[in-house]
């Protein structure tokens, strides 16, 4: 569930994953309407439910089935999501963050090992990111992993919409970009990463420069999150990833200068965009199992 799509897929016994629908959403919408919306295409589709998994672009309460914070869903703030999705489909249900979701799913495609200790860091809009080891998502007390807003940036840092300043993903994240890209003289409707990125290959000095200043925020990031977890690698998705070629050699410099062990392992997910549906059909799956990791 994202700010402007919800992706709705079903997980059958054996574990063939396939979406039913897209639904476009808007910010505003009423959280328990698109609930109802879904379950009307799911009981459409005739299909018998076991359970519910949804991932919400936000900060979710595990155990609880909260969503606590949600700038880009400001009408799911509060929401009991589990509660009412259980009572809308009349099976269990979970609810987790998006970024959990995703890495859920990247884990279950075998992009993301199943052994070792793994971050999942998404750069978009926002930067999320989850911890995972041995293949399972860790949410500490609840929320663990939101690496994008480390304070990064001590002395006049940006706002943040989570209510901090100087948080990493104002200055590594898509709105990033677009300003260094302004600041070095790129024309402001330009407006799309996309179409700064095909500049920036095309040999434009503004949109280089933009890719570099945002390289080396990725990079000092990285080094923090490696100085503090060591893990054996960082999985990376998310549209800014697209651009890596732009960015990467100043991130490497940056990393190797604020890491203690620079060690750079760093893969990029081949995720789709119902990556993150797939991965919370996988943990609403666990619910039927008894897994532990279930609320
Ligand atoms: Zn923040």
């Amino acid at each position: 569930m994202g700010g402007t799509t919800a992706i709705l897929g079903s997980l059958d016994a054996d574990g063939r994953f396939e979406v039913l629908s897209e639904l476009r959403t808007t910010p505003l919408a009423a959280p328990v309407e698109t609930l109802r919306q879904a379950a009307g295409i799911v009981g459409d589709s005739g299909r018998g439910i076991g359970a519910i998994g949804i991932g919400v672009a936000g900060l979710v309460d595990f155990d609880g089935g909260i969503v606590l914070k949600a700038p880009n869903l400001p009408t799911w703030e509060g929401f009991a999501v589990r509660e009412e999705a259980s009572r809308l489909f009349g099976v269990p249900s979970v609810a987790d963050n998006d970024c959990n979701v995703f890495a859920a799913g990247a884990v279950s495609l075998g992009e993301v090992p199943s052994s070792g200790l793994w971050i999942v860091i998404t750069f978009g809009t926002g930067i999320g990111g989850s911890l995972v080891l041995d293949g399972a998502i860790q949410r500490g007390r609840g929320q663990a992993g939101e690496v994008g807003h480390m304070s990064i940036q001590a002395e006049g840092g940006l706002a943040c919409p989570c209510g901090s300043s100087g948080c990493w993903e104002r200055y590594a994240g898509r709105e990033a970009l677009l300003a260094y890209y302004r600041d070095s003289g790129g024309d402001p409707e330009d407006i799309e990463p996309r179409s700064i990125a095909d500049r920036a290959r095309n040999g434009c000095g503004s949109a280089l420069e933009a890719f570099d200043r945002l390289g080396a925020w990725i990079g000092r990031g990285l080094a923090n999150i490696n100085n503090c977890f060591f893990p054996h690698g960082i999985a990376i998705g998310g549209g800014l990833t697209g651009a890596m070629d732009l960015w990467e050699q100043s991130a490497r410099r940056r990393f190797r200068e604020n890491a203690m062990l620079p060690v750079w392992n760093v893969v990029v997910l081949e995720a789709v965009s119902s990556t993150g549906a797939l991965g919370a059909a996988v943990l609403a799956s666990r619910l039927l199992m008894g897994r532990e990791d279930a609320p």
